[in-house]
């Protein structure tokens, strides 16, 4: 066990504000104690993030150069890639293969906003008037927060420190109460990489406080956020009282459709991979499922089937494919789901407990859910359970499926497993989602705009505009004619 400091202002400091620990939840061990950051710690980084990216060292530094600073963080990363991964277990209880995965896309993300940054341009529009040429370019904003949830924290930190430095800003991150560990070790690798100081400071620490004094800081320019939606609408009002922009990623509750000429088998494993990857514990989580009623008995039959095979275990042995979840209070939550299922009519055809198997006893680990038979207006058809719990039904009609699957305040993502692309291309077309996933799901691409619709979000991250969203445009007006504006005569 250790003690962490916190990094602040370029300089790793004992955090002055309330001691925080990070547990492991496949057994509740203790990983790492330390203070979390105070509200006189919050001032300190945002003045050190305020006079970091005003600097001309950094302002003016040449894009490519900006760039170098995370290529290197990327193949630090990629080099590191086991150690990352084993840390990122410890804090979040993600089987280590998954874990790794993230920590390659967080490689790859550095790298692809490096080349956002090497390749940035502006605009030279065609002026309305043969007196005048103008062109725009793009500026930083200056400070942002980065406020990050505990399922994927090197991914989705990774997701919005890189376009923020890329784009030349100040960054102040603060990660989930339960995960402190990850972005403190992102700190490191930046300072490793030559990240001048004052740039990127991490503040562990509670969100109502530390999070909350943040966003609301007047030195802070936008407000980047991935979490719940209740806690990014109250942020969209921050936002919206300081008038500064802001990106929210928040919930969801996606549904996956199975068309009757679908690869059966594939179509099954995906379904597994969609929701209970991760153990649920993802925004994009496919936790609703409709089947066609032509195919539905014998998709379910195989379905429950995989879902026997999965092996729920410790997120450090070879092959686990659920680990835990990530603390026992959320562990409680997703059963008393599970119980308003019951209590609603709903059958629980499978999983719907907490593993009977005594070496999982001391984690917080629910066994893969699958249940029928619940109207669509129960609770656990409607609300994020964040765990892995699968609600299925069968359908008939098109355009009944897709009422039903658009009947949610969310419109985060969506899966169609079907042979035929018209099909899928047309249902496609007709849902609320911010992603479509067709034959494959949870796949993701650095290169692909993610964001949500409705509920769900706003805002895009990732992409080449990725990097445009931490930035602001400037119009330069220069005339070329010789007479003076007319107005004075
Ligand atoms: P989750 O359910 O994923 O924990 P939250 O929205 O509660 O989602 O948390 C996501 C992030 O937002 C965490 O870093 C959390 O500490 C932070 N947070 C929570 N409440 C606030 C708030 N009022 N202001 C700023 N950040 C907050």
């Amino acid at each position: 066990m250790t003690m962490h400091k916190i990094f602040i202002a370029g300089e790793w400091r004992e955090g002055r504000g309330e001691p925080l620990i990070s547990t492991f939840p496949a057994d509740g061990s203790i990983n790492a104690e330390l203070n979390a950051a105070s509200l006189e710690d919050v001032d300190d980084a945002v003045a050190a993030a305020d006079r970091a990216w005003r600097e001309p060292a950094w302002r003016d530094l040449p894009p490519h150069r900006r760039a170098d600073v995370l290529y290197r963080v990327s193949r630090l990363i990629e080099a590191r890639c086991e150690a990352l991964a084993a840390l990122q277990t410890r804090d979040n209880g993600k089987p280590l293969a998954e874990a790794r995965g993230l920590v390659m896309s967080a490689a790859g993300t550095a790298r692809y906003f490096a080349a956002a940054c090497e390749t940035l341009e502006g605009e030279l529009p065609t002026p309305r008037s043969a007196d005048v040429m103008t062109f725009s370019h793009y500026e930083p904003l200056g400070v942002i927060a980065a406020i990050t949830p505990w399922n994927s924290p090197i991914a989705s930190e990774m997701q919005k420190v890189a376009p923020a430095l890329a784009g030349g800003n100040a960054v102040i991150l603060k990660p989930a109460e339960a995960t402190p560990l990850m972005a403190l070790e992102l700190a490191a690798l930046f300072e490793e990489a030559g990240l001048p100081k004052g740039l990127l400071s991490v503040l562990p620490g509670k969100g109502r406080v530390i999070g909350e004094a943040l966003a609301r800081h007047p030195g802070v320019r936008r407000i980047s956020f991935t979490g719940g939606t209740e806690t990014g609408r109250h942020l969209a009002h921050v936002a919206a009282d300081k008038l500064i922009s802001t990106s929210l990623e928040l919930g969801g509750k996606s549904p996956t459709i199975v068309l009757p000429d679908a690869d059966m088998e594939q179509a099954a494993k995906g379904v597994a991979y969609g929701i209970f990857s991760s153990a649920g514990q993802a925004c994009i989580a496919g936790s609703r499922l409709y089947v066609h009623a032509d195919c539905y008995t014998a998709f379910m039959e195989r379905l429950e089937e995989i879902t026997r095979g999965l092996r729920v275990g410790h997120p450090e042995t070879p092959g686990t494919h659920l680990g835990p979840l990530i603390n026992i209070r959320h562990r409680d939550s997703v059963a008393a789901y599970v119980d308003q299922a019951r209590q609603d009519g709903g059958h629980v055809r499978i999983g719907g407990q907490v593993p009977t198997d005594p070496s999982l006893a001391a984690g917080s680990y629910y066994l893969p859910t699958i249940i029928e038979g619940l109207a669509p207006t129960s609770r656990v058809c409607r609300e994020e359970i964040f765990g892995p719990v699968l609600v299925a039904a069968p359908f008939d009609d098109e355009d009944d499926l897709v009422a039903q699957a658009n009947d949610s305040v969310y419109g985060l993502a969506a899966g169609i497993w079907t042979r035929d692309y018209r099909d899928a291309l047309r249902l496609g077309a007709r849902l609320e989602a911010g992603t479509v996933w067709v034959n494959t799901y949870k796949t993701f691409s650095i290169s692909t705009p993610f964001g949500g619709f409705k509920e769900s979000g706003l805002g895009r991250e990732k992409g080449r505009q990725g990097i445009h969203a931490y930035m602001q445009q400037k119009s330069f007006y220069l005339g070329l004619g010789q007479t003076p504006n007319p107005w004075c005569d």
